[in-house]
């Protein structure tokens, strides 16, 4: 069965979301407006400004679209501003879209530390071994709190950077950045499990 994953493309990083859906061999297409919603399997929502996503979703009359996609289970990916999008709570700004139970802070690394390259240790099984992944931040917001099903796929010192609850996966850096493909294949798995496919 072919898979066809939709990059949510308003602004922000979304083509090199799309090259790396096609170095893992599934379909990507670009999402620009709501009804395009319908015909793919999972949606990744790119790092950006959250604000101006935040805006053009609300012009662009997405939320009923999305609230249907995410009631529906399925996949949705949030990196970096789509992070922020998908969370419940953002420190001193209205809500998120509540698609996955954090609470979050933007620009948390203070202005003077715009953009870093950390090793971080991630672990896509319960019972696997955590596994080195070079991950690249840019203006990135933390995840201050997580609700107590969610789980924790990679920290750095100790803080969440990627997380997973059910049919939602977010993180705080830019794994389309990297030259490492397990990210996106784990979200591809993730599509695979919801449609029954192997
Ligand atoms: N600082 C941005 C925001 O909060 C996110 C940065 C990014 O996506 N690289 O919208």
């Amino acid at each position: 069965m072919d898979i066809k994953v939709g990059v949510l493309s308003l602004q922000g990083a979304f083509r090199e979301h799309i090259e790396k859906i096609k170095k893992c061999g599934a379909g990507a297409v670009e999402i620009k407006f709501p009804g395009q919603l319908r015909s793919i399997d999972g949606l990744i929502i790119p790092g950006g400004e959250s604000t101006t996503i935040k805006k053009l979703l609300k012009q662009y009359n997405f939320r009923k679209a999305l609230d249907k996609f995410y009631n529906e289970g399925r996949p949705i990916f949030g990196t970096c501003a789509g992070l922020v999008l998908v969370s419940e709570n953002i420190e001193g700004e209205d809500k998120g879209m509540g698609y996955i139970n954090i609470d979050v802070k933007r620009n948390a690394y203070g202005r003077q530390i715009d953009s870093f390259e950390e090793v971080v240790s991630i672990n896509f099984s319960r019972t696997g071994q955590d596994k080195n992944f070079r991950a690249i931040f840019i203006r990135a917001p933390k995840i201050l709190r997580t609700g107590s099903n969610v789980k924790v796929i990679a920290e750095i010192n100790g803080e969440p950077v990627l997380v997973r609850y059910k049919n939602v996966m977010a993180g705080t850096f830019h794994p389309e950045l990297s030259d490492d493909l397990r990210v996106h294949e784990y979200f591809l798995n993730m599509i695979k499990n919801y449609k029954g496919v192997d």
